[in-house]
């Protein structure tokens, strides 16, 4: 059992800044909850909070009900993982891997076997006499997490371990990491600033913005349901599209004379912006230039001409512009489209989201 609680937390460094402000969460036993946020945003600053690194300046937070603000790091039953993997450079694999074991005095016949437990389930079985310097990163990371492991904690911090590694062997790590949090249920808790690994990591998102959290859910309700423009910026790659306009008769106006017509059931819940202006925002998936599609998508069309067209294999990316606004779409790589192609751009008016442009919170 490993449950977490900040309740009302808050950050502040010498010199007056406030890292973090009236941080709340509760981390239900087994969850795999990511930090995520732009740098500087409060996210590690947090996790070292949990860890006992950092001192709380207002604030309580509780693992399994007991107050541990006052618990030195050694004693909350928590392991870490960092991104530098912080290994000993002169002990071997094994070595490093019992070295905590060791210092808490456990009986050498135990260590072996926590050792040969963890280097079993990560692959590790044929390294243990190798120095760190004879390994690949993503061992070394493995090592790292090896470390955590044979201590066998309530909870699991980890602080954007995957960082150091190349694109390919982030994506190999991230999924063993995910397949090691099925494995052994521990509750943990995963920083980073890569909004993929958010997405495909966690059972719950913390999106964080300038020590503010901005929306904690599930990766699809964060990505379906962005509570504000941040969120829905910062979520999804590539990145949502905002175009700025007014609504007027059940249409959204932009570029002075482009209209898309709103579908009727979502005319009411806008009621309060008739005549006003407002934000639109849409993914880049959710605009189509089939014509399969287009035809579709009756009155929610404009003319545009590509800028860029980027196939990136699976898919091609378009960038293109209405007015001063900037447009990136993702189509179908069939469709054969090249930069300075004129062509019509259908917008998908169920999948819109709309934002108040002053508060730039979701409208609901
Ligand atoms: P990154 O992804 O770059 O690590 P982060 O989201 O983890 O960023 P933090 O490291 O938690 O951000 O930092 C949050 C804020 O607190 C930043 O503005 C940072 O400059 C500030 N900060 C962090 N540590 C200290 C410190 N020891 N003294 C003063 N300010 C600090």
């Amino acid at each position: 059992m490993a449950e977490i609680k900040l309740d009302h937390i808050y950050k502040r460094f010498d010199g007056n800044v406030t890292a973090v402000t009236d941080f709340n969460l509760n981390i239900s036993d087994e969850e795999f909850i990511v930090f995520v946020g732009p740098s500087g945003c409060g996210k590690s600053t947090t996790l070292r909070m949990i860890a006992g690194l950092e001192e709380i300046t207002e604030g309580s937070l509780y693992i399994d009900e007991n107050y541990v603000n006052d618990v030195s790091p050694k004693d909350r039953d928590i392991a870490m993982v960092f991104q530098n993997y912080a290994l000993y450079p002169h002990m071997n694999v094994f070595d490093n891997m019992a070295f905590g074991l060791k210092l808490r005095k456990f009986k050498k016949a135990e260590i072996k076997e926590r050792v040969e437990n963890a280097s079993r389930i990560l692959g590790l079985d044929d390294y243990l006499n190798r120095k760190p310097k004879a390994l690949s990163g993503g061992q070394r990371q493995r090592v790292a997490l090896g470390r955590a492991i044979v201590r066998n904690p309530k909870v699991f911090l980890m602080d954007e371990p995957l960082s150091n590694l190349d694109a390919k062997l982030r994506v190999q790590m991230r999924s063993e990491i995910i397949k090691l949090h099925q494995r052994l249920k521990t509750t943990t808790i995963y920083v980073t600033h890569d909004q993929t690994e958010a997405m495909t990591m966690a059972s719950r998102i913390v999106v964080m913005k300038d020590g503010f959290i901005q929306q904690i859910g599930a990766p699809r309700q964060v990505y379906l349901y962005p509570e504000n423009m941040f969120v829905g910026g910062f979520i999804g790659s590539p990145s949502m599209n905002f175009l700025q306009g007014h609504l007027r008769e059940g249409r959204f106006w932009f570029n002075d004379h482009i209209s898309l017509k709103l579908p009727e059931n979502r005319r009411n819940e806008l009621k309060k912006y008739e005549g006003k202006d407002i934000t639109l925002g849409i993914r880049p998936e959710d605009l189509h230039e089939e014509k399969a599609l287009l035809d579709t998508l009756q009155e929610s069309k404009a003319q545009v001409t590509i800028d860029i067209a980027e196939l990136t294999g699976s898919e091609t990316v378009l960038y293109t512009k209405i007015g001063d606004q900037e447009i990136t779409a993702i189509v179908n790589p069939q469709s054969n489209i090249d930069q300075g192609d004129q062509l019509e751009l259908g917008f998908d008016m169920n999948k819109v989201h709309f934002f108040d442009p002053e508060t730039e919170q979701r409208i609901k």
